[in-house]
């Protein structure tokens, strides 16, 4: 007899996979009121960035960033808040933190349930839906069976809907496939492959190293196009090399343990060059950790509703169904990774435009509850290639959690959202008040009362006035007005010459000029006019107000994310809030000719914040935003006001 327990388990919407796809997929729904189940085969959530893999998070800031009031291409929503928290309360960069920032968002919601070191092994259908999936989790001897209305794969690999039965992609689509001008004359199954990163630290004194005799030898012909000990960049010597790359001509599923032990070899060997053989002036740099779990770059991508195509990034086709929007390069590496050392270790096509998600490319094809979200979106190899940054998967993965949530309240299965297009509109709006952007989508809550009043302001500047924080849209990604058509050529070429010259042509993605609403979309007070600045909203009649939402300037045009790589975190705000950012902030309501005290606020370093009243109040003829302070400077910046009753 197995002394295994068997537990049955029922929840709403089931998310495989801790990624942060699946981490944002689960907080999203979990927080419109669905009860969620997130189940992660790993002690710790995060996928690639954990601090298993350490991956950084990037996103449609792309390689070059943004603008600063012109274009703000750095996702909002979850991603965004997860990036403030860490900014500010992980300074030091510890990889151990940022577990522990997505293990405690997780812990926060009361209605999902985490189930660490489970793994998703099967699932039972009922005709075409999935009715429960099968989770194992050895170390406490457990098996669950779990039953849900919905199911979301975020699995990177997509274990839950290859056991489903969904049809999935492998590899690169010939050109006639898709008819993408990138795409090789005639596909094959050749992936991106994985990596093993690490991190080295100077000592105070020499650290001698001694490779075992199992690492790869090599010369400095491998290493033409492949620099590193550079500073400014990602190839310092504290951060490992994404470049590491090896196995993409295996199957990056089965051969994973080979794989794994391939490229222990080929990182030490890197290092033993480094170290023992480059020149370079090595000897107090000594390994701190080195990782065991290979960052996995792809493997399964699902057939859903709809297969994003490159051709629907070049073009930023606009999709009715947008849940997320992209940026990142078409980023494509040569499978042999580091057996190709006369090819480059990537190929980046820049794209001109931000781009949609549509939710149909999240959507089985041919089974009526079940998602996806994150690398294992239904894309082709080339669309693939941009989506699978991290800040865009968890872009995506909110967007699915939110369509899951009010798709359940609805009573209306996954497969059938995209024909429902009040539904639609519900969720892409409830998408823009949680904060994530969607190309040329503005606000158009009908309960939001702040878009009936009037507002005014204590000082603004040109561009900035009062009324700015009810246009609808709450950031600028106009751009430069100098975008368009994608130059031909590899991105990463530029960078190699950034690291001989100083110097870059910065190329910007930003929104086709068709849904970019130009203009600051936010109120700016006057410096001239100094702090406190004050902020109004006035009925014609007077309101009752039960909830206040503000979305605050945290300076999206920047790069902000946990990175090991020192050059890297030069360019950011790291180990403080933003300086835009509002810190010190009073509420008050004018009842019946009398200003009454709501709320103040200290310390503030997010960019959403909702304040829900202890009691609606009634009869509010106006609200007033007093800025007492920001995190830096000199005058107040509103993104947006929200009120509802
Ligand atoms: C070396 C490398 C460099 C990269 N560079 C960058 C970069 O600089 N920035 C960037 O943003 N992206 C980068 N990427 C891409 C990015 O890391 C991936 O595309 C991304 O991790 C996808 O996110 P995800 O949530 O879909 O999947 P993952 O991060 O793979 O997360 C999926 C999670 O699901 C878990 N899981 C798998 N199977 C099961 C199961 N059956 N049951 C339960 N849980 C399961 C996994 O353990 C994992 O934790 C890089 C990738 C690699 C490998």
């Amino acid at each position: 007899m197995s002394v295994v327990t068997e537990t049955s388990l029922r929840c709403d919407l089931l998310v495989a996979g801790g990624g942060m796809a699946g981490v944002c997929c689960a907080i999203a729904a979990a927080r419109l009121g669905s009860r969620v189940i997130l189940v992660q085969d790993r002690p710790v959530l995060g996928g690639n960035a954990s601090s298993e893999i350490r991956m950084h998070i990037v996103g449609a800031t792309g390689l070059h960033a943004g603008l600063p009031l012109r274009l703000e291409p750095r996702e909002g929503g979850l991603i965004e808040e997860i990036r403030l928290e860490l900014a500010v309360r992980n300074p030091q960069r510890s990889p151990a933190v940022f577990d522990l920032v997505l293990y405690e968002f997780c812990r926060a919601e009361q209605n999902l349930t985490l189930l660490l070191n489970t793994t998703v092994v099967a699932a039972r259908m009922d005709g075409d839906r999935i009715a429960e999936v099968t989770a194992e989790r050895p170390s406490t001897e457990d098996r669950f069976r779990i039953a849900a209305d919905m199911f979301a794969d975020c699995t990177g690999d997509g274990r839950l809907g290859a056991e489903a039965g969904v049809p999935v992609m492998r590899g690169r689509e010939g050109r006639g496939a898709f008819g993408e001008p990138l795409a090789p004359a005639a596909g094959d199954t050749k992936t991106l492959g994985s990596t093993i990163l690490f991190q080295a630290r100077k000592h105070d004194r020499p650290m001698p190293f001694v490779a075992p005799p199992w690492v790869r030898r090599f010369t400095p012909a491998d290493f033409k196009l492949r620099p590193f000990g550079k500073s400014g960049a990602d190839l310092g010597l504290e951060y490992g090399y994404w470049w590491i790359e090896w196995g993409g001509c295996l199957d990056s599923i089965k051969d994973g343990e080979r794989i794994r032990d391939e490229l222990l070899g080929i990182t030490l060997g890197v290092w033993n060059h480094i170290k023992n053989e480059s020149g370079l002036d090595v000897a107090h740099w000594a390994l701190d950790w080195i990782g065991f779990v290979p960052g996995k770059r792809e493997s399964r991508r699902f057939v859903g509703q709809h297969v994003l195509t490159e051709n629907d990034l070049f073009s930023s086709r606009a999709f009715p169904d947008a849940i997320a929007f992209g940026g990142w390069p078409i980023d494509t590496h040569p499978p042999e990774g580091v057996d190709a050392p006369a090819e480059p270790p990537c190929t980046q096509h820049h794209l001109p435009w931000l781009y949609d998600v549509p939710l149909r490319s999240c959507v089985a094809s041919n089974r009526r509850n079940l998602f996806f979200a994150g690398r294992n979106l239904s894309a082709t190899h080339l669309a693939f290639a941009s989506t699978r940054v991290m800040a865009t998967c968890a872009a995506i993965g909110q967007g699915v959690g939110t369509a899951a949530a009010l798709a359940l309240r609805a009573g209306t299965e996954p497969a059938a959202i995209a024909g429902d297009p009040a539904l639609l509109a519900r969720i892409r709006q409830r998408l823009l008040r949680d904060d994530a952007y969607l190309l040329g989508c503005r606000n158009e809550d009908p309960d939001d009362l702040a878009r009936r009043a009037e507002v005014t302001a204590s000082s603004a500047q040109l561009g900035g006035e009062a009324v700015q924080v009810i246009s609808g849209q709450t950031r600028s990604v106009h751009g430069s007005g100098e975008t368009g058509p994608a130059p031909a050529g590899n991105q990463w070429e530029n960078v190699l010459r950034e690291l001989e010259t100083g110097r870059a042509r910065a190329l910007h993605t930003c929104a086709p000029p068709d849904r970019a609403f130009p203009g600051l979309h936010r109120w700016l007070s006057d410096p001239a006019a100094g702090l406190p600045a004050r902020l109004e909203l006035r009925w014609p009649e007077p309101v009752a107000i039960a909830e206040l939402q503000l979305v605050f300037d945290t300076g999206l045009h920047r790069f902000l994310t946990l990175s090991q790589a020192d050059g890297y975190t030069a360019r950011m705000e790291w180990g403080r809030p933003q300086p835009e950012t509002v810190r010190d902030y009073r509420i008050e309501a004018e009842i019946a000719g009398a200003w009454r005290h709501v709320h103040t606020e200290t310390d503030n370093y997010r960019r959403r914040r909702v304040h829900r009243l202890p009691e609606p109040l009634a009869g509010v003829a106006a609200l007033r935003i007093t800025v007492l302070a920001t995190n830096g400077l000199d005058h107040a910046r509103i993104c947006e006001v929200r009120v509802y009753s």
